[in-house]
């Protein structure tokens, strides 16, 4: 695979997103752990993924990259369905 040429306009950020995702995935796929942007390691079975980013996080991380964390959108989830 050579470096493609042909991505028009991209910047710094959205080459960091790609390269993530892409590593990311790749020890995903192998069941092995990922790292988190901020450096933690996350098992398979733990990462949350961003629908948007195709990043995985850690816990923590994915509480700040959603804008809630996971007790937060359980507590909502619960209630609404009630
Ligand atoms: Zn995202
Ligand atoms: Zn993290």
């Amino acid at each position: 695979m050579s470096a493609s040429t042909n991505m028009g306009h991209v910047t710094s950020f959205e080459v960091w997103e790609i390269e993530t995702a892409r590593r990311q995935f790749k020890d995903y796929y192998r069941g092995m752990p990922t790292e988190c942007p901020c450096g933690r390691m996350v098992a398979p079975c733990q990462p949350y993924r961003c629908l948007y980013c195709d990043i995985w996080f850690c816990e923590d991380c994915a509480g700040e990259h959603f804008g809630e964390t996971k007790a937060a959108f359980l507590e909502r989830k619960a209630k609404e369905c009630q």
